[in-house]
């Protein structure tokens, strides 16, 4: 039987499992999927964590090893150390290399704290758990100042198009809600907040009319920004930065830059720059029988859970296009998002303005949150394998 190996499991990786069951008949295909959590934590849903609502990190966290096993696939949780392409072997931590035939890397960008000197974890987060939790806690006590920044993307140099911050709508969202929160708590005139984003424009991958609501939507709450940050340093209390005066801030949260994937650059896999080199359907440059889906790979961006749900699509369907003798679809990539907003409501945007595309769709309101809503419970409840999949 054909061995295939997915090395992730979440958006990347479990929508991989999902085509691959969907497309494949079982008795064709021996499927193992790795992961060091048996669980997938739904970082969508942590920015409303991180927005003083700590425990609602515990609703969001989704069964994917019984998800993958209910389908006769094997989950195997471990970590992974390496990947050898000339053995077709994944050398785990606690279990005996694993052979593949066909190999699907999704285990999105190692967080790249160390990059600016003096910002590591425990400065703030969102984009993990324990972050999130720990950051809607401290956002509970009392504070006069906070930040929310963004890293920026180590892209390799050719890359197109380009994007400057690793992920600039979780902070967006988060500073929204933190808002809204505080405004009903009777506690935001006393409270400066600041965005801070290398890029030039806030929702730099979605188009002018998003951009545009977001500036108006952030001075209208009066939250600050600062844009083309370039980070010098950072210390308790401060962001110092190469071309500006620093800014204080009691309180920080950062989205850390995003600098590849640790895996692939010991596997001698990477594009220099900690990326995975795919194709238009996700193959890699040099090793036919690896697909690369989701954050880890340099042809996804923005770096969003959508992406990776259509970037596993497009890989499967190539893989079977090939078992089958058919003509595969190449990544088309558009973008499709909301940013809660608070009080019930959201920006919606469908846009492929990020590819040269000249199409952005933008609606604010209650639908809009709904339907983000939706999609989210939606995910929860069907482990990701959803009847409609991106
Ligand atoms: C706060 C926040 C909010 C977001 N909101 C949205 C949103 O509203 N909409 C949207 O579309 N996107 C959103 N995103 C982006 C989205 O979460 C990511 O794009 C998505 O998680 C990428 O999925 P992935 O499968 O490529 O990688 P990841 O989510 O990074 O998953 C990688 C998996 O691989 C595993 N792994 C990695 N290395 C190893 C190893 N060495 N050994 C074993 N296991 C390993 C990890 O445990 C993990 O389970 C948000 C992100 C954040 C941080």
């Amino acid at each position: 039987m054909h061995k295939v190996v997915i090395l992730g499991a979440r958006f990347g990786g479990s929508a991989t499992a999902y085509w691959l069951h969907n497309l494949f008949r079982r008795r064709h295909l021996d499927i193992t999927v790795v992961d060091q959590w048996t669980m997938m934590t739904y970082r969508p849903a942590l920015v409303t964590a991180a927005a003083a609502h700590p425990r609602l990190a515990d609703n969001w966290h989704i069964a994917m090893q019984r998800r993958c096993e209910q389908a006769g696939q094997r989950f195997v949780r471990d970590s992974i150390f390496r990947i050898d392409p000339q053995k077709q072997q994944v050398h785990l931590a606690s279990h005996p290399p694993l052979p593949y035939d066909t190999l699907f890397v999704a285990t999105g960008s190692d967080p790249g704290w160390q990059t600016i000197p003096g910002l590591g974890a425990d400065s703030g987060g969102v984009c993990e758990d324990y972050l999130a939790r720990q950051t809607g806690d401290h956002v509970q006590r009392p504070f006069r100042s906070i930040a929310f920044a963004i890293g920026p993307l180590a892209q390799a140099p050719q890359d197109r198009p380009r994007v400057s911050g690793s992920l600039d709508l979780p902070a967006f969202e988060v500073s929204f809600l933190l808002d809204a929160w505080l405004r009903k708590q009777g506690r935001r005139s006393g409270v400066t907040m600041t965005v801070v984003t290398p890029a030039p424009v806030p929702g730099e991958a979605f188009g002018p009319k998003s951009s545009a609501f977001l500036l108006r939507e952030l001075s209208r709450r009066h939250i600050d920004l600062i844009t083309n940050a370039r980070y010098a340093r950072v210390e308790s209390g401060a962001i110092h930065f190469a071309d500006r005066k620093p800014l204080y801030a009691e309180k920080m949260m950062w989205v850390p830059p995003y600098h590849g994937s640790k895996l692939l650059r010991v596997s001698g896999l990477d594009d220099g720059y900690g990326w995975f080199p795919a194709d238009q359907y996700g193959v890699h440059r040099e090793w036919p029988n690896i697909y690369g889906v989701g954050d880890v790979s340099s042809t996804a961006l923005p770096k969003l859970g959508h992406i990776a749900m259509m970037q596993a699509r497009t890989a499967v369907h190539h893989f079977y296009a090939l078992q089958r003798h058919g003509t595969p679809t190449p990544f088309r990539p558009y973008v499709l998002h909301v940013v809660w907003l608070g009080r019930g409501k959201g920006m919606l945007t469908m846009s492929n303005w990020l590819y040269g595309g000249g199409r952005e769709l933008m609606h604010v309101g209650v639908s809009s949150a709904l339907a983000k809503a939706a999609f989210d419970y939606g995910y929860k409840v069907f482990s990701g394998w959803m009847p409609v999949m991106p």
